[in-house]
């Protein structure tokens, strides 16, 4: 078993000091390769001490509104380089921690480093607007503002990734930050705040909480001090946040499920569309809200479609994310790897062909773990629970279609909206599904997963509520806009009132 280190033992990170739960009580954060490593020891955080970092948040806030938004973004870019100087630490640690494969939680650190500096870029932009007024000597012009103290609410797959997409645009916008990380990577959530502060962020602007969702998490979401709420999660916990937002009248930006598709018409190149679904739907063991975990295939190709694919799936290699060589890591915790296994007696009740996996594994130091085989069904059509709902996991079904028609309807029909993609080499039908297809993201040629920093990410219908994360307009969804009417006419000129 390869183990980095004995267990960190950490507090709350609040007004730049370590600090335990008020009540003292704490939980284990655990390596999913190997249940009986214990990554690091964390407070189990309650309202108290959601009040104390609010309370830290809201004291830093005001200088740190005040501070030029270069001067910010300077702090930005140097967290991105400190990250940059130790990704493979970094993603070392969220191997162990949350288990994804070394390559992967490179390039989950790197995504976080493009983030750093993608933002640090808005310190020196950052436009508002000048626009004509109606009257005359009168000056019209807009500016951003900060909403002031932010909640983040992140999930544990992308332990970094997630927490700086939030993160970064939030404090570039000049809000101060209460982070609420998920309970199953709380060390990777604590190095990122770490470096915030070593990059010179002064104190208080970004807090961790650690704690569970229902305690930690919900107390942040209620709490009045807190102007809006960045969460990305399951759906049902989206509706709960979104609920008390709603009545609290808070901003609430919620990135939710997804069930992706990766369209495979009779023309494509399936040496590629097999690539991509391996890639899209076993990366990050298909704990990914955009994993490919659907696949539709059009019946000039399934049978050869089909056959490469099992051939490849039997091939991956199952392990701990830190050794050479290997392909797929383990699920995040024991109440996931039940619930994944849950859907293959779903898939076989409701007539779905178990093509390959569908088992706990369990040969070897695969016991030490959470891993599950990668799983393919067949014979899926659109309206099995197993086409509609999220499993995140190793788990893809391949759902036959006779058309692009049909395959367009069965791509638009679950409650998701977030990645769906089209493998052809016939432009008319690219074309039309780029059109067709309703969801936030669409690829043509590579599968549901790949986003890259400097577009939006986001998804249609109960994959969120019409926000998008990342890209040029990110920070409308962390500032406000301040309209700015200037009169120098010395008289009162008025507004939509006609005179003679
Ligand atoms: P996942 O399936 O990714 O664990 P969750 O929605 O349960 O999805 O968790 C995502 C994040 O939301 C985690 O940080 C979790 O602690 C937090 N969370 C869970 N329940 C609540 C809640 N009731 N209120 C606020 N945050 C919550």
């Amino acid at each position: 078993m390869s183990v980095a280190a004995g267990p960190v033992e950490a507090g709350n990170r609040i007004g730049g000091q370590s600090r335990p739960a008020a009540d003292g009580q704490t939980f284990e954060s655990r390596n999913p390769a190997h249940t009986a490593d214990v990554v690091g020891v964390f407070p189990r955080s309650g309202a108290g001490d959601i009040d104390g970092a609010v309370r830290a948040a809201t004291e830093a806030f005001d200088a740190w509104r005040r501070t030029p938004w270069p001067r910010r973004a300077e702090i930005i870019l140097r967290a991105a380089q400190l990250m940059e100087a130790r990704k493979d630490d970094l993603a070392r640690t969220m191997t162990r921690e949350m288990g994804k494969v070394l390559t992967e939680a490179r390039g989950d650190v790197q995504e976080a480093i493009d983030m750093g500096k993608f933002i640090a870029g808005e310190g020196r932009r950052a436009f508002g607007e000048t626009v004509p007024s109606e009257l005359r000597d009168k000056w019209a012009m807009t500016m951003r503002q900060p909403f002031g103290v932010v909640g983040c609410i992140t999930p544990w797959n992308f332990p970094i990734a997630i927490p700086s997409w939030k993160v970064f645009p939030a404090i570039m916008a000049g809000n101060a930050v209460v982070l609420k990380p998920a309970e199953d990577t709380p060390l990777c959530a604590l190095r990122f705040v770490e470096m915030l502060e070593e990059a010179g962020l002064p104190a208080g602007v970004v807090n961790a909480v650690f704690g569970y969702g229902e305690e930690a998490g919900d107390a942040l979401v209620r709490h009045p001090g807190v102007a809006a709420i960045y969460f990305t999660g399951s759906v049902d916990t989206g509706r709960i946040v979104s609920e008390i937002c709603g009545r609290m009248l808070k901003k609430c930006s919620l990135e939710l499920g997804g069930k992706n598709a990766i369209l495979v018409l009779a023309d494509a190149d399936l040496e590629l569309a097999v690539d991509g679904a391996l890639w899209g739907a076993f990366g990050t063991a298909g704990q990914r809200c955009t994993a490919s975990s659907r696949l539709i295939v059009e019946s000039g190709a399934l049978d050869e479609f089909t056959a490469r694919l099992l051939d490849r799936t039997a091939r991956l290699r199952l392990g701990d994310g830190l050794e050479e060589g290997v392909d797929v890591g383990p699920v995040i915790n024991e109440t996931q790897l039940r619930r994944v296994h849950s859907y293959t007696g779903v898939g076989r009740e409701e007539g779905a062909s178990l093509l390959t996996g569908g088992e706990i594994a369990r040969e070897g130091a695969l016991a030490e773990g959470w891993f599950y085989r990668p799983t393919v069904f067949g014979d899926v059509t659109p309206a099995m629970r197993i086409a509609q709902e999220e499993i995140f996991g190793p788990t893809t079904v391949v759902m036959p279609v006779r058309s692009l028609d049909e395959a367009l309807a069965a791509a638009n029909s679950t409650q998701y909206g977030l990645s769906l993609s089209v493998y052809t080499n016939d432009l008319r039908k690219a074309f039309r599904a780029i059109n067709e297809l309703h969801s936030g993201i669409v690829y043509v040629n590579a599968p549901t997963i790949g986003a890259e920093i400097q577009l939006p990410f986001g998804g249609t219908r109960n994959t969120g509520n019409g926000h998008r994360e990342a890209g040029g307009r990110v920070l409308d969804e962390f500032s406000e806009w301040k309209s700015i009417y200037i009169d120098y006419s010395g008289h009162l000129q008025r507004a939509q009132i006609d005179t003679e």
